[in-house]
C-alpha cells in the first residue's frame, strides 16, 4: 500500500490505504468535470457559503484535526492546532475577498474602452506535501475553489488520514460531489492525471525532483502550472543585531515543525564580529530542547515525520562530515523509540561539500562565518534555491537594503513570520515559480480575458 499512516512517535502503523483503480479514477475525474460545469456559474456569494462553512468547521473541530496530524506525521500538538487555525483563516480570507480580487479591471486604450475579466478554467490538479498537511490544502482550496475551479488532489503518501479529513471537511460544509476530490494515486498515475484533457492546470508543492517531473509533464501538455519547491534560506545576522531577539527566532526558524519547513532558516550566515556570541547562545538554546511525545504540550522536540526522513537526514550529515564539515553538536538519532534527530549544527562547510548546496529538511543548522555585509549577501545568493531569507539588524533601512539584494521570493527583516493569508508566498530559481496566498494566489488558474469595445473605421 502506497498510502500508510504510521505514527513516527512510536513507529506503529495506524492504517493503510490502497491506490484507486482505473474505474474509481474515471468516476472521480468525471465528477470533478461535471461539478465544474455548474460550480463555474455560481456567484461568489454562493461559493463563499461553502468555503466559509468549511473554515468554521475547521475552527470548531481544531483539536480533532490537529490530533490526526500529530499522530500521522509527528507535528507537536500546539503547532498542529496553530496550523489548523491558520488553514481556517485562509479559507475565510478567500471566501471574503475572492470577488474583489477577481473583479474586472478597467484598461485605458487610446480608442474605445476595454477591461480584463477573470473566469475559471476547469479542474485543477494539486500535488501536496506532508509537512503542512492541512495548510497546504487550504492554500489551494481557498483560492481555486472560490475562483470557480474544481480540484483533484494527490496528497503525500504518509498523510492519508489528513487527506481524507480535509475532503470530508468540504463535503460536511455542503460542497457538491466533485468540488474537492482526494486521489490516492501513484506517481505514475499522477502523470496520467496531468495528461488527462479534463485537467486544465497543475500546482505542486514539494521537492525539486517532484517539481521537475510534474512541471515537465505539464509543459509537454501545455498546461499552466505553479511550483512551490524546496529552499535553503539564509538567516543573515549583522554586527548590530539584537541577540536577545535574534537567538529565539533563530531557534524557532530552524526548529519549527522539527525543521521540516520549506522556508525554515537553514543557513545561518553571521558577521564575524558577532559570530562567537551568536553561536554560543544558539548552541545552548538548541541544546535545551527535550525530545518527547508530540501530543504532550510540554514537549519541545518532536519526531521527524517518518523513519525514512530521519535516515536520509542522518546520511546527509554523515556525507557533510566526510566532505570536511565539522559537527559542533548533535548529528545522531536521539536514544529513544521513534524517529527523533538531535538538534545539530554543522560548521566549516566549503563549496564542493554537498551540504553547501543541499536542503537539510530537519533540525540541522548550517553555520557560516563571514567578514562583512557584502560577504553575507554574496553567500546568501550562492544557492540554487531562492525561496526566502531573513536579515537581523537594529538598522531597519540597512535591513531593507540587504533584503533587496538577496535573490529570493521573500525576505523578512527582524522576523521570520513567513506566512499570512494576505501575503504572497513563493520563490525563484530551484524553489519554483508562481505564488500562493494573497491576491496573487487566486490569479494563477483563471483566464484573464481582454474585452474591448471600439467602433473604428472599417479597414480598407
Ligand atoms: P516530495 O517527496 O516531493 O513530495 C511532495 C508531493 O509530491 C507528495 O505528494 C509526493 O507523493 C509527490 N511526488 C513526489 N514525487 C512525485 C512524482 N515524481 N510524481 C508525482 N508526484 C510526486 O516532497 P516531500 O519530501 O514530501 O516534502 C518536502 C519538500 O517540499 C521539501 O523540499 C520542501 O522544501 C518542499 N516544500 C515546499 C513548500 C513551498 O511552499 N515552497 C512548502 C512545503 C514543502 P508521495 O508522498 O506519494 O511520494
Amino acid at each position: 500500500m502506497t498510502y500508510q499512516s504510521t505514527n513516527p512517535f512510536n513507529g506503529k502503523l495506524v492504517e493503510g490505504f490502497d491506490e484507486i483503480n482505473a474505474g474509481e479514477y474515471e468516476t472521480k475525474l468525471a465528477a470533478a468535470q461535471t461539478c465544474f460545469e455548474t460550480w463555474r456559474h455560481k456567484s461568489y456569494a454562493e461559493r463563499a457559503v461553502i468555503i466559509a462553512k468549511a473554515s468554521k468547521l475547521l475552527h470548531d473541530q481544531a483539536d480533532t484535526f490537529a490530533k490526526i496530524m500529530t499522530s500521522e506525521m509527528g507535528k507537536r500538538i500546539g503547532e498542529a492546532r496553530g496550523e489548523v487555525e491558520f488553514s481556517s483563516r485562509i479559507l475565510a480570507y478567500y471566501a471574503e475577498n475572492a470577488e474583489r480580487f477577481l473583479a474586472p479591471v478597467k484598461l485605458n486604450p487610446t480608442v474605445g474602452e476595454a477591461h480584463m475579466e477573470s473566469s475559471p478554467i476547469g479542474v485543477i490538479f494539486g500535488v501536496e506535501p506532508w509537512n503542512f498537511p492541512y495548510y497546504q490544502l487550504a492554500r489551494i482550496a481557498g483560492p481555486h475553489l472560490m475562483a470557480g475551479n474544481t480540484l483533484v488532489v494527490k496528497h503525500a503518501g504518509i498523510v492519508p488520514q489528513c487527506a481524507l479529513a480535509f475532503e470530508k471537511l468540504l463535503l460536511d460544509a455542503g460542497a457538491p460531489v466533485g468540488l474537492y476530490t482526494n486521489l490516492f494515486i501513484s506517481h505514475h498515475q499522477a502523470d496520467k492525471v496531468v495528461d488527462d484533457p479534463r485537467i486544465k492546470g497543475v500546482c505542486l508543492t514539494g521537492s525539486v525532483a517532484a517539481g521537475q517531473s510534474i512541471a515537465a509533464r505539464a509543459g509537454k501538455n501545455l498546461k499552466v502550472s505553479s511550483m512551490e519547491l524546496g529552499g535553503s534560506d539564509a538567516f543573515i545576522v549583522l554586527d548590530d543585531a539584537d541577540l536577545d531577539l535574534t537567538i529565539p527566532w533563530a531557534v524557532w526558524g530552524r526548529m519549527y515543525n522539527t525543521g521540516q519547513t520549506c522556508c525554515a532558516a537553514k543557513r545561518f550566515i553571521v558577521v564575524d564580529s558577532i559570530a562567537d556570541k551568536f553561536i554560543e547562545r544558539f548552541q545552548a538554546a538548541l541544546g535545551a530542547l527535550k525530545a518527547g511525545d508530540p501530543m504532550d504540550e510540554k514537549t519541545t522536540l518532536g519526531p521527524l515525520s517518518s523513519e525514512a526522513a530521519l535516515v536520509q537526514l542522518l546520511k546527509q550529515v554523515e556525507t557533510a562530515v566526510a566532505n570536511g564539515a565539522k559537527l559542533l553538536m548533535g548529528g545522531k538519532r536521539v536514544d529513544r523509540a521513534g524517529s527523533y534527530m538531535q538538534p545539530s549544527i554543522l560548521t566549516d562547510i566549503k563549496p564542493g561539500n554537498p551540504a553547501f548546496r543541499d536542503e537539510f529538511f530537519g533540525p540541522v543548522a548550517l553555520f557560516f562565518r563571514v567578514k562583512d555585509e557584502d560577504a553575507a549577501i554574496a553567500l546568501a545568493n550562492d544557492s540554487d534555491f531562492g525561496l526566502g531569507g531573513s536579515v537581523w539588524t537594529k538598522d531597519v533601512a540597512r535591513g531593507k537594503r540587504i533584503a533587496s539584494k538577496v535573490e529570493t521570493g521573500m525576505m523578512f527583516i527582524n522576523n521570520i513570520d513567513w506566512s499570512d493569508a494576505e501575503l504572497p508566498f513563493g520563490g525563484i530559481k530551484d524553489s519554483g515559480y508562481g505564488r500562493e496566498l494573497g491576491d496573487m494566489g487566486i490569479q494563477q488558474f483563471v483566464n484573464k480575458k481582454l474585452v474591448r469595445v471600439a467602433t473604428m473605421k472599417a479597414p480598407a
